[in-house]
């Protein structure tokens, strides 16, 4: 299928400026300096009807057909149709699971809990739904010879991972700006094993955003952290996949944990184009889930939105992805729960980590991130704001298996501020069968 009679460009989210090419060095409104979406001709996108549509986004799911089988480009001519597909850089990301939590669901009185594991991805966050987008325009744009020298970003580890492996696919140089000694140890190797640049700043998150910023301004220098639009085109996939998943049937509730705040985006602007091309006719609501040590959305949420953003200073919190202050896309959130009826809650360092480890023990394995998202979900449960037949889904956005510092430190019971009310230790025995017996039966 040819996507060349689909169009999509930047524009102002102010409005002001519009038509700007998707393969350029900007990132803020020439004009105004606000961010900038991408938009798309939907007049086209209307070529093919709703039907149509969802049978072809059907027939490519998790086939071989390059690029289409993976899960945000089986949507390219909603995401960024101008990309050559001998351009797409891909690592079949998408296409994870949702699945029925029935256990864990049971235990807060929930029918219908459905978790999507968007973490269970090439580098183990669902930041590889963006970077393969932004990563693809920028070999698109090699291609068609403007000058590259570098990609950068500004991360607390999971951007960096997934910048580095996209650029490493294609050859393409990268620089990763990281707050030293606050990322774990299987965030820090990813870009390392991966060949990028790899900087250690002594500053928060924050510190390392200024800086990048201020380095975008070179010549041949691109930034991908997510004030870049492209990366939230990708991200944006997760509502298209979960509608697809449900045979086209929108979900009551879903819940993500947020930080810099592109994701909460990125889902409502899914969930807005499959409503404008008639694909789904329902809007499901949204909740935020921020940590009590980086909550300037929630404070903000707390006043109505009253007076935009308050900065806060980031404070240390084992869910180091969202540990995020001063979060750039704080508009955007804005306009995204306000379309979506939607609501933000707050975890405590204790809350996420037994909220986590309950998931845990009906046979999920949660990163601290999904643990804000679940304990933010037991809040809103409890205080019924989620009804018991809501139809609730969890964005899980990262593996657990990338933060074993903190699932050892639970069951360790070695986390600061954290009671570990869960913990499960080894039984150290002897190799002796009657000790081993009594410790099996548990006499
Ligand atoms: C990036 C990230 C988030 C938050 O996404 P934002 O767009 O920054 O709000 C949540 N969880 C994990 C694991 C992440 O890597
Ligand atoms: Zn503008």
């Amino acid at each position: 299928m040819d996507a060349k009679p689909y169009r999509a460009w930047l524009r102002c989210i102010e409005g002001c400026v519009d038509e700007l090419p998707l393969e350029g060095f900007v990132y803020r409104c020439p004009r105004c300096d606000a961010l900038l979406d991408v938009a798309h001709d939907v007049d086209a996108l209307r070529g093919r009807s709703a039907a149509e549509w969802k049978a072809l986004f059907d027939v490519r799911y998790k086939r071989t057909q390059w690029p289409y089988g993976s899960g945000v480009w089986g949507k390219k001519e909603w995401v960024a149709p101008g990309v050559d597909n001998d351009n797409v850089v891909s690592l079949d990301e998408g296409g994870t699971n949702l699945f029925w939590a029935e256990r864990y669901g049971k235990t807060l009185e929930l029918t219908e809990l459905w978790i999507k594991m968007c973490g269970n991805s090439h580098t183990g966050s669902f930041k590889d739904l963006g970077m393969t987008v932004l990563v693809s325009v920028v070999n698109e744009m090699i291609k068609r010879a403007m000058p590259v020298r570098a990609v950068i970003c500004a991360s607390t580890g999971d951007t960096s991972a997934s910048l580095a492996a996209y650029c490493a696919v294609a050859g393409i140089p990268a620089a990763v700006l990281l707050p030293r000694g606050k990322i774990s140890t299987a965030q820090l190797v990813q870009p390392l094993a991966n060949g990028a640049r790899v900087l250690a700043l002594d500053t928060d998150f924050d510190g390392c955003m200024a800086i990048v910023q201020q380095l975008s301004r070179e010549p041949g220098i691109y930034l991908a952290n997510s004030m870049n639009p492209l990366r939230l085109e990708g991200q944006k996939t997760i509502s298209i996949e979960i509608a697809q998943q449900f045979d086209w049937e929108v979900p009551d509730w879903i819940i993500i944990p947020g930080g810099n705040l592109g994701n909460v985006s990125a889902l409502a602007a899914g969930f807005t184009m499959m409503l404008e091309l008639g694909l789904i006719n329902k809007k499901p609501r949204i909740a935020v889930g921020q940590v009590a040590a980086a909550n300037p959305l929630y404070r903000s949420f707390q006043r109505g939105f009253e007076g935009g953003l308050t900065p806060v200073q980031a404070e240390a919190t084992q869910a180091t992805a969202i540990q995020i202050g001063n979060p750039v896309s704080y508009p955007r959130a804005v306009r995204a729960l306000r379309a979506y009826d939607g609501v933000v809650e707050q975890a405590t360092e204790n809350e996420l980590a037994d909220a986590a480890a309950r998931a845990d023990l009906a046979g999920l394995f949660t990163d601290p991130h999904t643990g804000v998202a679940l304990a933010v979900l037991e809040k809103l449960v409890a205080r019924r704001v989620i009804g018991r037949d809501d139809r609730v889904v969890v964005i899980s956005t990262a593996s657990g298996l990338k933060f074993t510092e903190f699932k050892v430190g639970y069951h360790e019971r070695m986390l600061p501020g954290i009671s570990a009310g869960y913990a499960n230790r080894p039984i150290e025995l002897p190799a002796v069968y009657e000790d081993v017996r009594r410790a099996v039966l548990g006499g």
